[in-house]
C-alpha cells in the first residue's frame, strides 16, 4: 500500500550477514504492505526494530550497542534476529525494549508495531506498493533459497537459532527471482546455510516448471536461475561430491565460475573436531577436478585457526593445503567462543597470541596465493559488472568476484556512456595483492 501522510514512520537497524540483510528486506517490504512508512533517521521515527545478529560473541555485543544507541535515540524500540533468540541476554542490558523476537518472527514484529504505533488511515483507501524496496543496489540482489541447517558443527550456534534446514519451492524462488531480474537486477546471489543441501528437507519432490517436470534439487534450480538472464553466483556450497554437477552450468558464464565454499580447515582431525559437514571430502582432489572441468573456477572460502587442539602440525598441513588448492579468495577468522557452542568445553584451547600468530602466517600465505593468481590475469580482457561510476574511474568487478567481500578492478574513466550495473569487457593491466587495474575495451 502507499503510504498516507499521516502513517507512522518504522526504522530500522540491519545488522549481520546477507541471510539477515534479505529477512530486514522482507521486514521492510511487509511495513510498505501495511502503509507505514520507512524513515532513515532516528528522530523521524515512531519506532525502530533492531535485526540482530547472534553469530560471534563480537557480533552480540554490537548488537546490544545497536539495541542502545536506538534506545537512547528514539525509545521505542523492537529487537528481532538471531540475539532475538536470547532474550533474557537482551533485558540484562536492556529492560525497556518494547518487545524481543527471533529470527523470521516477521508476525511478531508485525503484531507489536500494528499494536503499539497503529496506522490511523483507512487500509482500505491505500494502493498496492507499485516497489519492492532492496537493502541492495538495484544491480545485484540476495537470493534466500532456504533456511536453518541440519548438521551440527560443534563451533555454530545456527541450527539452534534458525532450526533445521527448511527449503523453499522453486516455483517460489524462481517467481522472486524473476521479478527481480524484472526490476533491474542483473545479477543473483543465492544464499543459504547450506545451499548444496537444498531440497533435502522436500524429499527432492517433482514440480512442474516451465512445462518441465523436476526433482526440487540445487542442480535444476540453478539451471532453471540460469535462464532468466542476470548472472548467477553461489555462495555456501559444502563440498558435497554431488556439486561437480555444477560446474559444467559454470561454462556459459550465466552461472558464474564462482564457488563460495565454507572450508573453514583442511586438516581431517580438526574437520572432524569442528562436526563439519561432508569432512571427508576436503581433499584436493575434489578442488582439482572441479578445475579440470572449468580451469577458469575462482574458489573464496573461510578459515578458522585457533580451533581448540590445533597443533602446530595440523596448521602447518592447512598452509600447505591452501598453497596447493591456491584457493583464490580467502577470509580468516581466530577461532572465537560462542555462547552455546560446544567447542567452548573442549580441552586445548589455544592462546590468543598463538590465534595470532597463526592468522598473520595465514593471511601472509593467502596473501602470496592472491598475488600471484591476479598476476595471471593481466593480459587477459574480463566481463565485468560497474559498481561504482566516479569522476574519474569505474570502480568494477571481474565475474569472478562477489559484491562486498571480493576484489575490484578500478578502471580510468571520464565519458559520461557508463552507469552502475552495466556490464564491460575490461582488459586487465596491472594487479597487486586483491585488486586489479584495467581499461575498457
Ligand atoms: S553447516 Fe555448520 S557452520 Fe554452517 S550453519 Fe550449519 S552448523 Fe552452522
Amino acid at each position: 500500500m502507499d503510504k498516507d501522510k499521516n502513517s507512522p514512520n518504522i526504522g530500522l537497524v540491519s545488522l549481520g550477514c546477507p541471510k539477515a540483510l534479505v529477512d530486514s528486506e522482507v521486514l521492510i517490504n511487509k511495513l510498505q504492505q501495511l502503509g507505514y512508512g520507512i524513515s532513515p533517521t532516528y528522530a523521524n521515527a515512531d519506532a525502530v526494530v533492531v535485526n540482530t545478529c547472534g553469530f560471534l560473541d563480537s557480533a552480540k555485543a554490537e548488537s546490544l550497542n545497536a539495541i542502545g544507541e536506538a534506545l537512547n535515540e528514539n525509545g521505542k524500540v523492537i529487537v528481532t534476529g538471531c540475539l532475538g533468540s536470547t532474550p533474557e541476554f537482551i533485558l540484562e542490558s536492556h529492560p525497556n525494549v518494547m518487545t524481543i523476537t527471533g529470527p523470521q518472527k516477521f508476525n511478531e514484529v508485525l503484531d507489536t508495531i500494528t499494536e503499539q504505533v497503529p496506522i490511523k488511515s483507512n487500509p482500505f483507501e491505500a494502493k498496492p506498493s507499485p516497489s519492492y524496496v532492496k537493502l541492495t543496489p538495484k544491480h545485484y540482489s540476495y537470493l534466500k533459497i532456504s533456511e536453518g541447517c541440519n548438521h551440527k558443527c560443534s563451533f555454530c550456534i545456527i541450527p539452534s537459532l534458525r532450526g533445521s534446514l527448511k527449503s523453499r519451492s522453486m516455483t517460489s524462488i524462481i517467481s522472486e527471482a524473476r521479478s527481480l531480474v524484472e526490476m533491474g537486477t542483473k545479477e543473483l546471489l543465492v544464499i543459504s546455510q547450506d545451499t548444496s543441501a537444498y531440497g533435502l528437507d522436500l524429499k527432492y519432490e517433482e514440480v512442474l516448471i516451465n512445462g518441465k517436470k523436476l526433482k526440487t534439487n540445487i542442480y535444476n534450480l540453478v539451471s532453471e536461475l540460469s535462464s532468466l538472464g542476470a548472472w548467477v553466483r553461489l555462495h555456501y556450497i559444502y563440498p558435497y561430491p554431488h556439486v561437480k554437477k555444477l560446474v559444467p552450468l559454470m561454462n556459459e558464464h550465466t552461472v558464474l565460475p564462482y564457488l563460495d565454499v565454507p572450508f573453514q580447515h583442511a586438516h581431517p582431525d580438526v574437520l572432524k573436531r569442528m562436526a563439519r559437514p561432508s569432512s571427508n571430502v576436503h581433499d584436493l582432489e575434489q578442488v582439482s577436478e572441479w578445475r579440470s572441468v572449468n580451469p577458469d573456477l575462482s574458489i573464496r572460502s573461510t578459515f578458522i585457526v585457533g580451533f581448540p587442539g590445533e597443533t602446530e602440525s595440523e596448521f602447518s598441513f592447512l598452509l600447505d593445503w591452501l598453497e596447493e588448492a591456491k584457493i583464490d579468495r580467502v577470509g580468516c577468522f581466530k577461532y572465537e567462543d560462542v555462547s552455546g557452542a560446544r567447542s567452548n568445553l573442549m580441552e586445548n584451547q589455544i592462546q590468543d597470541d598463538i590465534k595470532e600468530d597463526r592468522f598473520n602466517r595465514f593471511m601472509r600465505k593467502a596473501q602470496e596465493i592472491s598475488k600471484l593468481k591476479l598476476k595471471e590475469k593481466v593480459g587477459k580482457t574480463y566481463s565485468c559488472v560497474i559498481d561504482i561510476v566516479a569522476s574519474d574511474r569505474l570502480v568494477c568487478r571481474t565475474i569472478f568476484d562477489a559484491p562486498e567481500i571480493d576484489g575490484l578492478v578500478s578502471v580510468p574513466y571520464n565519458q559520461d556512456i557508463h552507469c552502475v550495473g552495466d556490464r564491460v569487457q575490461v582488459k586487465i593491466i596491472s594487479s597487486s595483492e586483491y585488486d586489479l587495474t584495467g581499461e575498457l575495451t
